[in-house]
């Protein structure tokens, strides 16, 4: 059983004030909420007030980016050390803007991937095609070339330690979402691909779907089978917006809903 996970990217946005009050209000919105995970995302100016406010909640803690080395003249970035001790449990690696406007590269997302994983973060490893690779044909082989780089020698002890998210570029920000038959169908070949590099393990790593995701459209997505929960951007900013992706409903017998709402 797969515990879904909700991330609420808010990129580059709120200073310190903007952030707790939006954590104010998700927290009276989605307290009773159990069974899924809700991880928070704010920029880094934000994560330690965030982190304080959230103390007793059910929402856990990420940041967006870090570095791979651990300390040194490295001006202008931040350390996985860093990112624990400002209250962190999760951090994204590899988001496709970062790919694009910070040219990072598969190799530098598996150097984070382990230095996140030997630190005690929970890296959330985003891999995701463009529109002009999807009309060429090469939606696979760019997940595969993303997905076997990022997590090359990589090890967990749990599969709960690492997330896939599966954010197809032509997707993000747009208004435009996979259909959920799309978005199954990369997720189903990146279970695939894991169970190549952990075996048994894969069935429990969780996939997330990532690209205008909305509460139009969470539904039907997590009635997916392969499809755990979902990294949201826009989304995440409105109070009311995440909140009810949050408490997203699928059907009964679409999954097991025992540990659901
Ligand atoms: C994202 O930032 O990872 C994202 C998916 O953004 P949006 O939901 O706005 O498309």
């Amino acid at each position: 059983m797969r515990k879904p996970v909700i991330v609420g990217n808010w990129k580059m946005n709120y200073t310190i004030p903007d952030a707790l009050e939006l954590v104010k209000r998700l927290k009276m919105m989605v307290s009773e909420v159990k069974g899924r995970e809700i991880v928070l995302a704010p920029p880094f100016t934000a994560l330690s007030s965030v982190s304080k406010a959230l103390v007793g909640s059910n929402m856990t803690l990420a940041a967006q980016n870090f570095y791979w080395e651990d300390k040194g003249a490295f001006t202008g970035e931040v350390s996985a050390e860093m990112l624990l001790d400002a209250g962190c449990d999760y951090v994204i690696a590899g988001h496709s803007e970062r790919r694009q406007l910070f040219a990072e590269t598969d190799e530098g997302v598996n150097r984070k991937v382990r230095l996140a994983l030997s630190s005690g973060l929970i890296p959330v490893v985003c891999v995701g095609e463009t529109l002009a690779e999807r009309e060429s044909g090469e939606t696979f082989s760019v997940i595969e070339r993303q997905l076997t780089t990022s997590l090359r020698t990589v090890n967990i002890s749990i599969p709960e330690d690492l997330v896939i998210a599966y954010e197809p570029v032509w997707a993000i920000g747009t208004g435009k979402t996979a259909t959920p038959g799309q978005a199954q169908e990369v997720h189903s070949y990146i279970r695939g691909l894991l169970k190549k590099i952990f075996n048994d393990a894969a069935d429990d790593i969780r996939i997330l779907y990532g690209g205008s995701v909305k509460p139009e459209n969470i539904d039907e997505l997590m009635t997916e089978p392969d499809i755990d929960g979902a990294l949201v951007g826009g989304a995440s900013l409105k109070a009311d917006l995440f909140a009810r992706i949050v408490k997203f409903k699928v059907p009964e017998m679409a999954k097991d809903t025992e540990h659901y709402l």
